[in-house]
């Protein structure tokens, strides 16, 4: 075997073993936006435009294995740590909820608004 193939026959299975970062572009299903990668590394789960996200990670962020591909509705928004906003979710479909930090050029508008809203109980 060349060393060129073993190198990226490692390099491989060290994409494997790494968390598991999509940074795709999507179409909303909600709003229709044309939601672009975002820059600045995190995992883009949902729409920036109106917030809603799908539910298609079952266990790790980014893992893209649930089966569900419901939309996964805003609910409420509390600050995380280091004053990051995290948006909590629920899937319309199974009821499951989620949550995840937002994204920089989330709409402030709907954030701000979302903050006022009652958390979801976590039971
Ligand atoms: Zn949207
Ligand atoms: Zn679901």
């Amino acid at each position: 075997m060349s060393a060129r193939s073993r190198e990226e026959r490692s390099h491989l299975s060290q994409n494997r073993s790494n968390p598991i970062r999509i940074n795709e572009a999507f179409v909303c299903h909600q709003c229709g936006f044309s939601v672009e990668p975002v820059a600045s590394g995190t995992c883009r789960d949902h729409c920036p435009r109106c917030l809603w996200g799908q539910h298609v990670d079952r266990e790790t962020p980014g893992d893209r294995l649930s089966a569900c591909r419901g939309e996964l509705e805003p609910v409420a928004v509390e600050y995380g740590s280091a004053d990051r906003l995290v948006i909590h979710f629920r899937c319309i479909r199974c009821r499951v909820r989620r949550r995840n930090r937002a994204a920089r050029d989330d709409d402030p508008d709907l954030l701000v608004e979302l903050t006022g809203c009652p958390l979801p109980r976590s039971d």
